[in-house]
């Protein structure tokens, strides 16, 4: 008999991609989800707002839980999109949203907020060009430092500055659901394609893929600490990680053009 998983992804470049390849996905983990409780998350940068869009643009399944906001909000009920409250009163803790902000304008005119559908209860978010990001980020440390303020700063893309608070990421949240669920790093799978979801991969020790199509900065993250737990696909997208699933044995191979014994 199958074990049931945990089924962890992110969404833009990563799930989404390939449409015929992600209803072929859906079908499978479909089937695994009735048969054996197979879990399936989504954990993405978007927030509640933008995953809604996607949501009604694509053939996606509605997953046992939504991670979004680069892992600051959880969701289990998606009709009502609610946070849920132990998540709150767990990033709550040591959480002073007001002082954050104030500090930055006061001092950092360099930091630009961005538009209000990106920010959030637990997600303060800038724009900062990549000419003065290392200096601007190195001077907020020091004096997020020198105020207690202890956060943590996400760079990406060149281009967007998110705080969120230390107990907060992608990473952090697949943990809170596999103590809520009662499963361990040997039964979840992540899945990914660029560097904002590192912290998927490499907070404990979770079953990887990296989708065929990942960024560069992913793979050579990947190259420097390669362990035989993470798989970096030849398929692309969602074709990616049906081969990443069948090569970990999460499921059967059988109707992936795969001679293999299971
Ligand atoms: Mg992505």
């Amino acid at each position: 008999m199958m074990q049931p998983f945990l089924f962890v992804t992110d969404l833009d470049n990563t799930l989404i991609g390939d449409e015929k390849a992600l209803e072929k996905l859906n079908a499978t983990l479909q089937s695994y989800r009735d048969q054996y409780g197979t879990k399936i998350v989504y954990a993405t940068g978007r927030s509640w707002f933008l995953y809604q869009q996607l949501f009604q643009e694509q053939p996606m399944l509605t997953p046992d839980a939504l991670i979004s906001s680069v892992g600051t909000e959880l969701y289990f009920d998606l009709q009502q999109g609610e946070i849920d409250q132990d998540w709150v009163n767990l990033l709550s803790q040591n959480w002073e949203r007001s002082k954050l902000v104030k500090l930055i304008l006061d001092e950092f005119p360099e930091l630009t907020p961005q538009s209000n559908s990106e920010q959030g209860e637990f997600k303060i978010s800038f724009h900062l060009a990549e000419e003065t990001a290392e200096q601007t980020i190195t001077k907020l440390k020091q004096r997020l430092a020198e105020t207690n303020l202890d956060v943590k700063l996400i760079y990406s893309s060149g281009q967007d500055l998110d705080i969120i608070p230390k107990q907060a990421d992608k990473g952090l949240a697949v943990q809170f659901l596999q103590q809520k669920w009662n499963m361990n790093d040997s039964q979840t799978v992540v899945c990914g394609d660029s560097g904002n979801d590192i912290a998927l991969f490499s907070t404990g020790t979770p079953y990887g893929i990296l989708v065929g199509n990942a960024q560069p900065e992913l793979r050579q993250w990947y190259q420097r600490y390669q362990t035989p737990y993470r798989y970096l696909a030849h398929e692309n997208y969602a074709a990616g990680i049906l081969e990443g699933l069948a090569y970990f044995q999460f499921i059967n191979a059988f109707n992936l053009n795969s001679t293999e014994n299971h």
